[in-house]
Parts: structure tokens; C-alpha cells; sequence
């Protein structure tokens, strides 16, 4: 068997090791990114159902060969699973197109104004902008308005999980995110919620802020924090898995990556709203 070790040109190495290299695993093309973890994990990307693994540095190419060769069935399914899906058409802004909110799926109407530009929640979802704005203006309006309706419920929502928790946030925000729902700075106590919830079901922004707020309590991911999650949101494991689902099926990869615009953890200038705070 022979490995084809060719780096790619066209990718950046990660933060942390050497950039991909791509074998091929019995007619399977497998990327491998060795990086400073610990274990071999392996994934089976959309939307064209690349393999890619990420393997402790010392892993060499042949232990990843067995590893994939022995999920070679598993990683069949994945792949038909995401053939199976409708190409995902990154958004134009124009009319007719879809977008959720709430869980639910509205058709996109563009409507010209010559007034302050809005969006309004009608038989579709309904844009009014001004003559000549811009995809990249009409997405800032939209996520302006999906901001908004996260601020007005997130209050309520809040308040409620302190209280049945017991635990009480100093400062609380929503921010995009390219990599995580929600983050707690535990010093802090700020937590930040990720605008893409906006669209899901209010199921999974509630799950966020659970997950979030218990980290005041646990930090971690353990089981101490599982226990937690069991005894406040018993159907946590069911909502993850659908928040994840959701985020992947409707609109893969966010509304936010497509343009590669937010690098992961950074706060972005004006987009926070801290509504609350503790005495110092
Ligand atoms: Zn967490």
C-alpha cells in the first residue's frame, strides 16, 4: 500500500502543528492534522464528506490507516448522509431565500424603503432596506435583528435559571462564535451566548444558558457537571444532540463562517450588551 504524503497548498497549518497531509486509505482520501493533542479523532466533514483525522503528533500515518480502515463502514454512512442533504448555497440576501428563526424556517423578501431599515416578522421574514444596500449590509441588519430578539427574551430566561440554579450572572452577552454556543468566564461570572441561537428553537438557547450558568458552579466537563446537568435539564442529551443537528443541516457551518469574518473567542467591538451587573 502505497501513502500519496503530499501537503496541501492550499491549506494553513493549525494553531498548534504541521498543515494536513492528505493519504489515501483504500480508495478513501484521509487528511491527517497532527497537532498537540491527545487522542485520534476522526471526523467526517460536510458538505462533501471529507475524512479528516487529528492525531497526537507522535501517531504515524499507519496507525491512522488501521484506525479508519476498522470505521471504513461508519464513515460509508456518514458520507451518504451528507450526499443525501441539498447543497448548501452560501446566503445572497435576495428574496425567496430561507432562514431560520426560532426554529422555523422563513422565506427571505427584500423590500425596498426609502425609511430606516427593519425587518419584520410577516408571512416570511421581511427585510426592508433601503435602494442599493449590500449583501454584506443586508446580513449586518439581519444580525442586528436576530441580536435584538436574543436581548429581549435572554432576560427573562436568565433570571429564571439563576434562580432555580442559585447562582447569579455578573454581566451576560450575546457575541458571534465561530466555534462554541455560549462560554462563562467563571471569574467573572460573564457569560456569553452565541448569536446563531437566534435561529434555533428556543429549546437549545435554553440549554446553552444551562450548560453556561452551571459552569459557576462546575467548571468542567466532568462528571460532576453531567450530574448537574442531569438534575437541572434531564433532557440535556437530547438537546445537544439536536443543537448540533440543527446547526448542521439547515445552514452548515453557520451564518458567520462563510465569510470567514470571526476568528473563534474574539470579542467583537460593539456587539456586547451587558444588561446586569453585580455590585463590585
Ligand atoms: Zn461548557
Amino acid at each position: 500500500m502505497t501513502a500519496s504524503r503530499r501537503p496541501r497548498p492550499d491549506r494553513r497549518p493549525g494553531p498548534a502543528g504541521a498543515p494536513p497531509i492528505a493519504i489515501d486509505v483504500g480508495g478513501l482520501r484521509v487528511e491527517i492534522v497532527r497537532k498537540a493533542i491527545r487522542h485520534l479523532h476522526l471526523r467526517v466533514l460536510a458538505p462533501a464528506g471529507l475524512v479528516r483525522v487529528s492525531t497526537p503528533l507522535w501517531v504515524d500515518d499507519d496507525a491512522v490507516r488501521r484506525m479508519v480502515g476498522a470505521k471504513r463502514d461508519w464513515i460509508r454512512r456518514q458520507q451518504a448522509r451528507l450526499a443525501d442533504r441539498p447543497p448548501v448555497v452560501p446566503a445572497q440576501m435576495l428574496s425567496g431565500e430561507h432562514h431560520d428563526f426560532r426554529g422555523r424556517r422563513y422565506r427571505l423578501q427584500v423590500i425596498e424603503t426609502g425609511g430606516a431599515p427593519r425587518v419584520q416578522l410577516g408571512a416570511g421574514l421581511e427585510l426592508y432596506v433601503r435602494t442599493g444596500t449590500g449583501i454584506e449590509q443586508r446580513a449586518a441588519i439581519l444580525h442586528e435583528w436576530y441580536r435584538r430578539q436574543l436581548q429581549a427574551v435572554l432576560p427573562d430566561l436568565i433570571a429564571r435559571w439563576e434562580a432555580a440554579i442559585g447562582v447569579r450572572v455578573a454581566a451576560w452577552g450575546v457575541k458571534r462564535m465561530r466555534t462554541r454556543w455560549g462560554s462563562c468566564n467563571v471569574v467573572a461570572r460573564r457569560i456569553w451566548l452565541n448569536l446563531e441561537l437566534a435561529r434555533h428553537p428556543p429549546e437549545h438557547l435554553e440549554y446553552v444558558v444551562v450548560h453556561e450558568l452551571l459552569h459557576l458552579l462546575e467548571a468542567g466537563h466532568g462528571a460532576r457537571f453531567k450530574a448537574l446537568m442531569d438534575v437541572h435539564l434531564p433532557s440535556w442529551r437530547t438537546l445537544r444532540r439536536d443543537l448540533r443537528r440543527f446547526g448542521s443541516e439547515s445552514h452548515p457551518q453557520s451564518m458567520f463562517e462563510r465569510r470567514g469574518e470571526v476568528q473563534a473567542g474574539d470579542p467583537e467591538p460593539g456587539s456586547t450588551r451587558r444588561r446586569r451587573r453585580m455590585p463590585e
